[in-house]
């Protein structure tokens, strides 16, 4: 007769903590690697991503694609999935999910981080023209250059639309499924992060007399700015947006120590107490 006692003991083992980590950026496909690396089956990772990139870099545990359908499908999803934990490691101009997040994770009362770029610091010898959005660059563009490099990602391009008299050169990661509503501009196909000196030779090999780009922070886009600086080019810059109130860290390193706190926590609030 096995011994039914020993099948009775309770266990120490929590349920995996149940992580949604909003991505899209090379700062949530780090942490999700991380996060599987350090924690294995202790947390049950699902990355979303909103389905802008026809090819996203691979990326561990599970992975969502597409819009939750709002602030409310959001509350569903986190409701259906019974998330425990909510972190927002999207790009620093994608105001909306950021918001939603906010909003759902207050109504359901889920834990949320954001992970924040570090904002890029101006160089005395840097030309910036800062602008608040996209329709303000294109407003002035044609004033301060004549052949305009783009860094702000395809979909919205169409804020140039109706500049004239400029030639664009647009860098995507792919090629773009529809023409390009510019009037001159040539594509350039990479994905980051881009050195200096390949930077300095797309300035060089295209004649870019003005950079366009958003404050977006971080080190993986910042040589361009580092390229233009040296070449005493002008850069209109669309300012980053305010983040959204709530606890943040500005690395991925600092987002594994906050795990690191919640779990501790969690361990001992999800202890059996007939084990104590
Ligand atoms: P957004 O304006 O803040 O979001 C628009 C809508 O897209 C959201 O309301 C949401 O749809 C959906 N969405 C956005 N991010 C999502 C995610 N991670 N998972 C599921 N749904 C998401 O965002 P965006 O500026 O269009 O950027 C879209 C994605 O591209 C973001 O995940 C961001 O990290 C990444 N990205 C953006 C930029 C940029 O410059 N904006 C640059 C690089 C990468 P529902 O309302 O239906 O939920």
């Amino acid at each position: 007769m096995p011994d039914r006692s020993i099948l009775s003991v309770p266990t120490r083992v929590a349920p995996p903590c149940r992580v949604l980590l909003l991505g899209g950026t090379g700062e949530a496909a780090l942490l999700a690697r991380a996060i599987i690396q350090r924690y294995g089956e202790r947390v049950a990772l699902t990355t979303s991503l909103a389905g802008r990139t026809e090819q996203p870099m691979p990326i561990p545990g599970d992975v969502r694609i597409g819009g939750f359908g709002g602030a409310a499908g959001l509350i569903a999803y986190l409701r259906t999935h019974d998330i425990d934990i909510l972190i927002d490691a999207t790009h620093p101009f994608a105001k909306q999910i950021s918001a939603h997040a906010r909003l759902a994770c207050g109504a359901v009362g889920v834990e949320r981080l954001m992970v924040l770029r570090t904002p890029w610091q101006r160089h005395s010898l840097d030309r910036w023209i800062e602008v608040a959005d996209l329709a303000g660059a294109a407003a002035i563009v044609a004033n301060v250059g004549r052949r305009a490099w783009l860094t702000i990602g395809v979909s919205e391009i169409g804020a140039f639309a109706d500049v004239a008299d400029v030639w664009f050169l647009v860098r995507s990661i792919h090629a773009p499924s529809n023409p390009l509503p510019l009037k001159l501009h040539e594509i350039l196909i990479g994905r980051g992060p881009f050195s200096l000196l390949e930077e300095q030779h797309v300035l060089q090999r295209h004649a870019i007399d003005v950079l366009v780009c958003k404050a977006s922070g971080g080190a993986a886009t910042e040589a361009k700015l580092v390229a233009a600086r040296e070449a005493d080019l002008p850069v209109i810059m669309v300012r980053r947006p305010a983040p959204e109130p709530g606890a943040a860290v500005v690395s991925v390193e600092a987002a594994m120590s906050w795990l690191d706190a919640f779990l501790a926590r969690r361990a001992v609030s999800t202890r059996d107490p007939r084990l104590s």
